[in-house]
């Protein structure tokens, strides 16, 4: 029984966390709810960065999960710019900022999210080669896409994943010149195979984006600290006045590796391992977010969901289940992403290797339809694209997990509804 003499203990101060301080005190506990974070900034988002607020069209106050205010009014002690750098699990204390305070746990939540792989060739130490995690990464990029668009200066993107395609969009309604380089032969190839892959390829290359496929990048040349050229493992060199590292994030485990608790393998995302419950090898420590690792029984594999759909329910859930609450993590992984005049979403999970065939619903090449990634006539994910207030019955055929016909499937005249119940 959960009592108020309780403290519980959030590492990490990103959407998962701050949504697990709320929903703890929206659940009623009365206990000491303390959040640290080593960033300066409050709780934020981190979709616009990429998106409205790197473009100039989203406030920088509308980003925050809650207004600074609300801590202090919902008696959430709030330490910013102070790192976690100790757990100890048979004190049940956690170690933080520069002076070492040691603070007391009952329950402990780790949501310390990921961070930017980084590349390891020659010339990432000058000062044009960029990486975009925080805030501060979007606030500096987007002087830089200014600067680019006005002066008709060249940006070289290394990773056509959604961070890397979200900024050449950017960058290209800025004006700057852009060329991406990837080591697979389609845009998001490891999130959608090449089919839909394809149809990124087309979107921004109508928008003036060069692409460099099966290459990935050796070497940034630079002279007196000035980027000048990206060059590829095939020999070519790129123009280039910044680069932007955008190949993938890395779930934040040094805390939980060094405290003794499992760690999921790389093949799986690594990340820090979890049970249905959100629970990791400690009974008393949980983990949610990008670092958690957790068994899908829908997908029977365990997955490591970077999604922002993910933190938003999965710090509430870690609450729950730290308050006692009995409760199945269950939810379909959900993304979505917006490139020019394109919006979409996607459910499910489905990489290159799962599914055996792409069913299209409606019209691709209007970039207006659905589509389903299928194994067995069964779905796995679903992608709409342009057409919305369809996330619902896709999610509902994902977790039928029965046979469908993939004619009706393809068929916009058969209403989803009718095939998903
Ligand atoms: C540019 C960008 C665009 C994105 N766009 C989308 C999108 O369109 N759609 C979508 O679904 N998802 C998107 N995502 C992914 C989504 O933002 C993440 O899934 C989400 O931020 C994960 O939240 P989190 O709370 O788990 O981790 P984070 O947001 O990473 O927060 C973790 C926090 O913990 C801090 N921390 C780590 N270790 C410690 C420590 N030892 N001590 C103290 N603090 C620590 C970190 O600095 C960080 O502030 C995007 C991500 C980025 C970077």
């Amino acid at each position: 029984m959960v009592d108020a003499d309780q403290t519980f203990v959030i590492v990490g101060g990103g959407l998962a966390g701050a949504k697990a301080a709320e929903t703890l005190r929206a659940e009623g506990f009365t206990g000491r709810v303390i959040l640290i974070c080593d960033e300066r900034d409050h709780p934020y988002e981190r979709p616009p960065l990429s998106k409205g607020y790197l473009l100039g069209k989203e406030e920088r106050d509308s980003v925050f999960v809650h207004e600074p205010a609300w801590y202090a009014r919902n008696d959430i002690e709030l330490h910013l710019g102070q790192t976690v750098d100790a757990v100890d699990r048979t004190a049940k204390t956690v170690r933080f900022g520069e002076d070492g305070t040691v603070v007391r746990y009952d329950k402990l939540l780790l949501a310390t999210g990921a961070e930017p792989r980084r590349l390891d060739i020659p010339g990432t130490d000058l000062a044009g080669v960029h990486h975009l995690r925080r805030l501060s990464h979007a606030e500096r990029l987007k002087g830089v896409l200014a600067a680019l668009g006005r002066d008709n200066g060249h940006i070289v993107i290394a990773g056509a994943g959604w961070i890397g395609l979200e900024v050449a969009a950017a960058a290209r309604e800025y004006g700057a010149e852009v060329t991406v380089v990837e080591p697979e032969p389609t845009p998001l190839y490891g999130a959608l195979g090449p089919e839909l892959g394809n149809l990124f390829a087309e979107l921004h290359r109508e928008h003036g984006v060069r692409f460099h496929f099966g290459a990935r990048l050796t070497e940034i040349v630079g002279q007196d600290g000035v980027v000048l050229a990206a060059r590829t493992d095939d020999g070519e060199e790129h123009p280039a006045h910044d680069v932007l590292a955008a190949v993938g994030a890395a779930p934040r485990i040094a805390l939980a590796e060094a405290a003794g608790l499992e760690i999921a393998e790389r093949a799986h995302g690594g990340g820090v391992m979890v049970d249905e419950r959100l629970r990791t090898s400690d009974p008393d420590i949980y983990a949610a977010g990008d670092v958690a690792s957790f068994h899908h029984a829908l997908f029977d594999t365990r997955l490591r969901v970077e999604h922002w759909a993910n933190a938003l329910n999965g710090g509430p859930a870690a609450a729950r289940a730290m308050l006692g609450r009995d409760l199945t993590y269950d939810r379909v992984p959900y993304f979505f992403s917006d490139q020019y005049d394109m919006g979409m979403e996607y459910s499910g999970w489905a990489p290159p290797g799962t599914y055996d065939e792409v069913v299209i619903r409606g019209d691709a090449g209007k970039r207006e339809f659905i589509a389903f990634w299928v194994k067995e006539n069964r779905v796995l994910a679903g992608m709409n694209v342009n057409v919305w207030d369809v996330t619902e019955p896709i999610q509902q055929l994902i977790r039928n997990k029965a046979p469908v016909d993939t004619e009706a499937l393809a068929n916009p005249h058969v209403p989803l509804d009718s095939l998903a119940s």
